[in-house]
């Protein structure tokens, strides 16, 4: 059903094909030069700047479009944690390897264990009860790292060197953007993104909130990398929802930051005896510092990425937390560096969304990465990078996040009369019910979705 949606249509096919590219190159001299294609990305989170390097790196003119600063929002603030294989069996495996292994050979390029903090980790399960008296059994001393001198219970290594590792994030942004930079020429623009040009069914730029307003950029593609703000965007909010997340961390800097090993702990963490467990992660990082993040929660993602603030109480149950773990990230043994919060982008059906828009050419997504966007930034830059310029991505097959799949099963042409009709029985899988009425309504078969006009559809699996 979904293969005439997907079909990728080239448009850049030949001139910049990666032979075509090397053979120009190595006639330079006595053939007129074909023009680059001017490719215009907007955000500069791990998403935006992993295209645009790509874009670059495969010899596109690249234009980055970032309202704030380089890196503000999650992704300058997640863990930098990466996984080869906690993502298989899913929609993302293939995405997750793909991105784990060019991380590891972007690091041996970029110089990334010396300018990104980039190294392999171990990893291991556990859980812990505040307050707990009790001291752990030998077996379990032996099991973990002896910095983590809490009361630790049932650990568990759920990654290996092999299998497990970890950038820190912002500087990886940070690092990329300036490598593209320095080997191709990139432009940086910090102004926030209107809207998007559309002529004929096709992308032909943006529009920038400048001073004035209405600064216009043009572009023969568009690349819409918004994270949580891409909900912001009707282009894409008629298509899909995006929400956010927020999470909190901390950053700790032990006093004597040698006995900290490389080992990131995922916890089930007890508040109290008998209490729900709650699930921080803990990252020693290459510096000495330690990251600890969870804590989250729905809430309402602010305009101005710098202006997303830690709840008070989040960040000191995040310190409990380290002062559980560890003695030697207690008040008074640690300079708390970091107190942040940021939101993770997620779709409705929990899987990013990567692909050419099914309503405009040129017009590309990819967001909704939720909690593995540092780790899926490399193969999704590099496969959007090859939809755009060669007309499909051979790294990995994005069919699975198509934003395609949000329009099918049902289409509604409008306006429609019906009013609170109750889970309406359409097929031997969905029900629908629908709330509003009016527009043209197309019907996602997860759980929910919106129409052109925002009406709300909510599907139910039956
Ligand atoms: C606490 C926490 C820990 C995490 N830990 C990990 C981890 O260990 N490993 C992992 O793989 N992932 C992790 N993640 C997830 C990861 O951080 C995100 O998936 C990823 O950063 C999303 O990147 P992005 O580029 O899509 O969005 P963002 O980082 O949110 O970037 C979007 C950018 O778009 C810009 N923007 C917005 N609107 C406009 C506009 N109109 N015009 C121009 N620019 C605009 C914003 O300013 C921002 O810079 C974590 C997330 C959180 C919250």
């Amino acid at each position: 059903m979904l293969s005439t949606l997907l079909t990728p249509k080239p448009i850049f096919h030949s001139p910049f094909s990666p032979s075509i590219i090397s053979s120009r190159q190595s006639s330079m001299e006595d053939q007129p030069q074909t023009p680059k294609p001017r490719i215009i990305v907007c955000g500069g989170g791990v998403i935006g700047v992993c295209t645009a390097f790509f874009l670059a790196k495969k010899g596109a003119t690249v234009t980055l479009i970032e309202k704030s600063s380089i890196a503000c929002a999650a992704s300058g603030k997640a863990g930098g944690f990466l996984a080869l294989d906690w993502c298989d069996d899913g929609p993302l495996s293939k995405l997750a390897r793909a991105s784990f292994s060019l991380h590891r050979s972007l690091a041996a390029d970029l110089n990334g264990v010396e300018s990104y903090g980039y190294r392999a980790m171990n990893t291991l399960s556990l859980s812990m009860t505040e307050g707990d008296s009790g001291s752990a059994s030998s077996t379990t001393l032996q099991a973990v790292p002896s910095w983590v001198n809490g009361p630790v219970k049932s650990p568990k290594t759920i990654g290996t060197m092999e299998t497990t590792a970890q950038v820190h994030p912002q500087l990886f942004t940070k690092a990329l953007l300036a490598w593209a930079d320095k080997k191709h020429g990139l432009e940086v623009v910090i102004s926030e993104l209107d809207s998007v040009v559309v002529e004929g069914g096709r992308a032909k730029g943006v529009v920038l909130k400048d001073q004035g307003g209405g600064r216009v950029i043009e572009g023969e593609a568009v690349v819409l990398a918004l994270g949580p703000w891409s909900a912001r965007l009707p282009l894409l909010s008629s298509l899909f929802r995006v929400s956010g997340l927020k999470a909190h961390s901390i950053v700790l800097v032990p006093k004597d930051p040698s006995v900290i090993t490389p080992h990131a702990l995922f916890l089930s963490y007890y508040p109290a005896q008998g209490s729900k467990p709650m699930d921080p992660e803990v990252y020693p990082r290459p510096s000495g510092e330690v990251y600890v993040c969870g804590m989250s929660a729905d809430a309402e993602v602010p305009d101005d990425p710098e202006q997303v603030m830690g709840d008070l109480n989040s960040i000191r149950v995040l310190k409990r937390v380290a002062a559980t773990v560890s003695s030697h990230l207690k008040e008074g043994e640690a300079h708390v560096k970091a107190e942040q919060a940021c939101f993770l982008p997620c779709t409705d059906d929990n899987i990013p969304v990567i692909g050419e828009l099914p309503n405009v050419k040129g017009c590309y997504v990819a967001t909704g990465h939720s909690c593995w966007g540092i780790l899926n930034g490399p193969a999704t830059g590099a496969a959007v990078a090859e939809l755009v310029l060669d007309g499909n991505a051979s790294i990995v097959d994005l069919a699975p996040f198509s934003p395609a799949r949000f329009r099918q099963i049902v289409k509604y042409e409008g306006p429609l009369m019906i009013r609170n009709v109750k889970y309406e029985r359409r097929s031997n899988r969905y029900a629908i019910k629908i709330v509003e009425m009016g527009g043209s309504v197309y019907v996602h078969p997860s759980f929910r979705c919106y129409s052109t006009l925002h009406l709300e559809i909510i599907v139910k699996n039956l």
